[in-house]
């Protein structure tokens, strides 16, 4: 039974995490995409926004080897900026000690999210995320959806998904899982809980819209 949570402005804030990511394809390409470019992608996922920018520079798919080119400068651009001596994440702290709460009580939980995953162990180690819940990152050919339902095989429900923003709630929808909200930028009747929100609360919300859970599953193999 996974709850899976997104992680940008889900779990907090890495401000200017589209800035880093133009400037790594830049680092590549020698001139950065632009803004303009950038906010032309429909892709929710690094797998799909990367994609979208290699195709509108070289009229060409992406492959597999540009997408770990692609993760590795991504990675050098975030190690540059988060360290102890640069710039720090916003951690929403309740949120995050909430996941281990539902850890420890039983529940499967997963990272689920677009960033790539060299990314998002990144990201996830810097805010503290409990080792023991897995990380899946934007993986080749997946969507936001097919990332969640990968999370789910081999896991009976409910299942759920947690996320801040509009295109979390339609991949909850394509996946067939409930939906829970963080913060107030995705219109819908699901719950919302804010970024502040303390560990019990998302442990009651969780119980709330799920009920008793049948307990752990061993899911599938790690990506
Ligand atoms: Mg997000």
């Amino acid at each position: 039974m996974p709850l899976c949570f997104d992680l940008d402005g889900t779990l907090g804030q890495f401000g200017g995490g589209y800035v880093l990511l133009r400037k790594a394809l830049g680092d590549l390409w020698g001139q950065e995409p632009t803004v303009d470019q950038l906010r032309r992608c429909t892709g929710s996922t690094d797998w799909e926004i990367m994609g979208e920018l290699h195709a509108m520079r070289f009229g060409a798919p992406m492959s597999e080897a540009h997408y770990a080119a692609y993760e590795s400068a991504c990675l050098a651009r975030f190690e540059a900026a988060f360290h102890p001596q640069g710039h720090a994440p916003t951690a929403f702290r309740g949120l995050i000690d909430g996941m281990a709460r539902l850890v420890d009580a039983g529940r499967s939980v997963w990272l689920v999210s677009g960033n790539v995953p060299r990314v998002l162990a990144f990201k996830a180690g810097l805010l503290g995320v409990d080792p023991r819940i897995p990380r899946l990152g934007s993986l080749p050919r997946l969507d936001r959806a097919g990332l969640i339902r990968m999370a789910m095989a081999g896991c009976k429900g409910p299942h759920l998904y947690v996320g801040d923003r509009p295109h979390d709630r339609h991949a909850a929808e394509q996946a067939g899982v409930p939906f829970l909200g963080v913060g107030d930028m995705v219109p819908g009747d699901h719950p919302i809980l804010p970024p502040e929100a303390l560990a019990e609360h998302l442990v009651s919300a969780v119980g709330r819209l799920l009920g008793p859970h049948p307990g752990p599953c061993q899911g599938p193999a790690r990506a």
